[in-house]
């Protein structure tokens, strides 16, 4: 067994920190306590828990530049995407809070009495988070999970425990009770199962691979135990002839580069129709070149490392030696890097067209029609996220309501905003995290009857 998790900084291969890993035992004992803090929690006037949680954001705010800065070292983020993270952090805590006095059940009219409903907290949730955005996707899960009057176990990554370790520190110091959000690093299989398995864990909510994630749902399924699931994905950028071709050209670079690709909404295919096929080509060559690779702690970088030797090697292996396409250039010697690379002249159905890459690679495939550019769109497992490029609304409507995925954005490649609800379609996941519903899904929904005749 694993006893400690060695960080290791992606951009240069050094040492950052050694972090215990939790074992099954001690996963037992935070279950516990936390369930004796949710009592508290849960306990307090509504707007006293949304005081503390609107605490915690301002300290967040107070050390976001500290928190960024570790985000850079740890995960190998660009600074730029890092402080945006940390702000991120803050803005969900800020919005969770403002749901805490609003998590309102209803009254239904029945014969014979008054019915109401009542949303409970769950008790004990569980979040395993992933390596590529650390911070703001445990945030997604920990956030409304606390305003809903929950505790809150987190499991980031193995590669990605810091940041996660001083948003606890934070919470202690903004007043939240003691153990009611503790933070686990270590293995998947220990600590990460130890929470599924935990029968005082009430709902798991998991973001990472979808392997993984099916045999989370299978553990959940043991014990009918709640569960949200955010998978991977392999979006579309599907790009119309009657599209501004030098914008859409301009933006599709960064629109699967950012985080060196290790984004689930990476928009890695990219679909253009084959009347303006050439051109957009053409037009992506600099686009691609003009990215800024290189030392993510400089202001000026776009795209930063990848975040270990093994994603490397993956990477590696989805792309050919001398396969056709438009390369960038990133720096040798130490750190996980790899170029921006977009492949042309891909069988559609070839793996690197299909299958979640996880790194800065896209493939460009033409196609005829509308109906074409759906059937493409949809033609892989996964259903996260997408993009449409035409001057005309009516195409834009029709073509974002066919495509079989859940986030979709038009003239741009919106990111995931705190206020809108985010979630994948087919194996990209099940549920909905963030928007308006956020704190809804960690209730549970009581029925009370009261006879009014009796
Ligand atoms: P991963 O599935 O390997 O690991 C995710 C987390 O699960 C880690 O904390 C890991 O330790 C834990 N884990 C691993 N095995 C486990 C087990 N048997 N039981 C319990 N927990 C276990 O994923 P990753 O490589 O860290 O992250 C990359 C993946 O995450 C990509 O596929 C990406 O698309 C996906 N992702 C999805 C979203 C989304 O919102 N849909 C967002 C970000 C990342």
């Amino acid at each position: 067994m694993i006893h400690e998790h060695r960080v290791l900084n992606p951009a240069t291969e050094e040492l950052v920190a050694t972090v215990p890993a939790t074992s099954a035992a001690e996963v037992s004992t935070a279950v516990t306590r936390a369930a004796q803090a949710q009592r508290t929690w849960a306990a307090l006037a509504p707007a006293d828990r949304a005081r503390l949680l609107r605490r915690f954001a301002v300290l967040v705010d107070d050390h976001r530049e500290r928190l960024a800065r570790l985000e850079v070292t740890e995960a190998g983020h660009t600074l730029g995407n890092a402080r945006w993270e940390a702000a991120n952090v803050r803005d969900l805590l800020d919005y969770a809070a403002g749901g805490v006095e609003r998590l309102t059940g209803r009254q239904i009219p029945v014969p014979g009495g008054i019915d109401i409903t009542f949303l409970e907290p769950l008790g004990v949730v569980g979040v395993i988070a992933p390596w590529n955005f650390p911070m703001p996707i445990a945030a997604w899960g920990v956030a409304p999970a606390l305003a809903a009057g929950n505790a809150v176990l987190l499991k980031p990554a193995e590669t990605t425990p810091l940041t996660a370790q001083y948003l606890a520190r934070l919470a202690l110091e903004a007043g939240l009770p003691e153990h009611l959000f503790q933070v686990l690093p270590g293995a998947g299989d220990v600590a990460g199962r130890a929470l599924v398995e935990h029968p005082g864990v009430a709902k798991i909510v998991f973001t990472g691979s979808t392997r993984v994630g099916k045999e989370i749902m299978a553990g959940c399924a043991d014990r009918v135990k709640r569960l949200t699931l955010e998978l991977g994905g392999k979006s579309p950028n599907i790009v119309f002839s009657d599209a501004d071709i030098e914008t859409a050209a301009a933006a599709a670079p960064m629109s699967f580069l950012d985080n060196a690709g290790q984004d689930c909404c990476a928009r890695s295919r990219i679909l253009v129709q084959r009347t303006v096929y050439d051109r957009f080509l053409e037009l992506l060559v600099p686009a691609v070149a003009s990215v800024v690779v290189g030392d993510p702690s400089d202001e000026k970088t776009q795209m930063g490392p990848l975040i270990s030797l093994a994603q490397l090697e993956r990477v590696r292996g989805f792309v050919p030696d001398g396969a056709d396409g438009i390369r960038g250039s990133a720096p040798t010697g130490a750190g996980f890097w790899f170029p921006p690379t977009v492949l042309t002249g891909v069988a559609p159905d070839a793996p690197v067209a299909t299958q979640e890459v996880f790194g800065p690679v896209a493939v460009v495939l033409p196609f005829e029609d509308e109906e074409d550019a759906v059937r493409l769109a949809d033609a892989t497992d996964h259903g996260l996220a997408g993009s449409v490029w035409t001057r005309d609304v009516g195409r834009a409507l029709r073509v974002s309501r066919a495509v079989r995925a859940g986030n979709l954005s038009v003239n741009s490649h919106s990111a995931v905003r705190y206020g809108t609800p985010f979630g994948g379609y087919k194996q990209s996941g099940l549920g909905r995290e963030l928007g308006p519903d956020a704190l809804a899904a960690f209730t549970e929904t009581k029925n009370v009857f009261i006879d009014t005749e009796a």
